[in-house]
């Protein structure tokens, strides 16, 4: 794919698309940008169809705040853009000039609407950027980038949202970093942003995702930024004032850059790579050697009729894995993912030996 930025010039290395979760009147989006000052965004967000899990939210204000952004744009001459999930959306953003569109997490998971939208898209030149699906498929997301180009759309970006996941979590979306980079890397002129908002779900985490999205060469970010977010119609939790972002993210937020070999003390990086390179090389062989004993237990539980899964022993390693973990600073969170990823494939070691037939 022949890919341009959607975002293409600015004076800050960082892009920044800054804005409400939804546009709820003239007034709040207009104090929204007259608040961001100098940060200057190079993209206002504000959503104007929501998206809601369940009914009974504030579906957002449609098509009327479309103008209100047209009459916003004359006046501070800046550039917006929003959520776009069907075709008729698509029309009304084309026909109000609004500048770019993004598809949400609950449309890239959809074929059909993505295509819809594709279509309604042809023969345009809107840049348009697609938020990673809900559920951790890779496919999916560089699928809807594939629609859009096969009808013209270069101008494209990803925008890495988070996962929905079951279970607990620190973040309203967990981040699983590796899916992002792997798009990267498979599209490699890809400008990748990061939503921080609706990863962190707060504004407690805000910083720490945007440091790691700078740190692995994101372009930008794009954050939920509110007048009075406790007030607000939609995302209250993970909306923040402008001085809030500029105080606690922007202005603490370091840039390193990409090159490498330019800067900091390479013979260091390499020599301590290689130690990292040795150890993972170690813990793919331990993971094999529990493997191999979860194997000689499922044989003797073959032979004694007893089922794979016994629910005190997992309690009992679990508890004991979070206590080491937390004694050496691991959170709650890695320690149960790996190890519910060690127990699995461990299950399915002794799953394969007891079904094995003996001829
Ligand atoms: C949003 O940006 O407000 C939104 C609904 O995002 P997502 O599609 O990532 O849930
Ligand atoms: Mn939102």
């Amino acid at each position: 794919m022949m890919l341009a930025p959607v975002i293409e010039s600015g004076n800050k290395a960082i892009k920044l698309i800054l804005g409400p979760c939804s546009a709820e009147s003239p007034r709040q989006l207009e104090d929204t940008i007259v608040s961001l000052g100098e940060l200057q965004p190079d993209l206002i967000r504000a959503g104007v169809w929501k998206p809601r899990t369940r009914p009974g939210h504030f579906q957002g204000m449609g098509e009327p705040a479309l103008e209100w952004m047209t009459l916003l744009k004359q006046k501070y001459g800046i550039k917006f853009c929003t959520e776009v999930a069907n075709s008729a959306h698509v029309e009304a953003c084309l026909k109000h000039g609004v500048d770019v569109l993004w598809i949400g997490a609950r449309t890239t998971v959809n074929p059909f609407y993505v295509q819809e939208i594709a279509d309604a898209l042809k023969g345009t030149k809107i840049p348009v950027m697609v938020k990673n699906p809900i559920n951790p498929d890779i496919f999916l997301w560089m699928g809807a980038l594939e629609r859009l180009e096969k009808v013209g759309i270069k101008r494209l970006a990803a925008i890495h949202r988070g996962f929905s996941f079951y279970g607990n979590s620190i973040f309203r979306n967990v981040p699983r970093w590796q899916i992002a980079l792997e798009l990267k890397r498979q599209l490699p002129e890809l400008q990748m942003l990061v939503d921080v908002s609706h990863i962190s779900g707060s504004s407690r985490h805000l910083l720490e995702i945007a440091q790691i999205a700078l740190d692995l060469n994101y372009s930008g970010i794009m954050a939920e930024i509110h007048p009075h977010p406790s007030e607000a119609l939609s995302d209250a939790d993970q909306q923040v004032t402008a001085d809030f972002f500029k105080q606690n993210v922007w202005d603490r937020l370091i840039q390193r850059g990409p090159d490498i070999t330019a800067r900091g003390d390479l013979d260091a990086i390499i020599s301590l790579r290689a130690k990292i390179d040795n150890i993972d090389q170690s813990l793919m062989k331990l993971v094999a050697e529990r493997m191999k004993i979860a194997e000689q237990i499922g044989i003797i539980k073959k032979e004694s009729a007893i089922s794979i899964l016994q629910a005190n022993r997992w309690e009992e390693i679990l508890t004991s894995l979070l206590a080491t973990g937390k004694e050496l600073g691991l959170s709650d969170e890695f320690v149960s993912s790996l190890i519910e990823a060690i127990h699995i494939e461990s299950i399915q070691h002794q799953s394969k030996k007891m079904n094995q037939s003996e001829d």
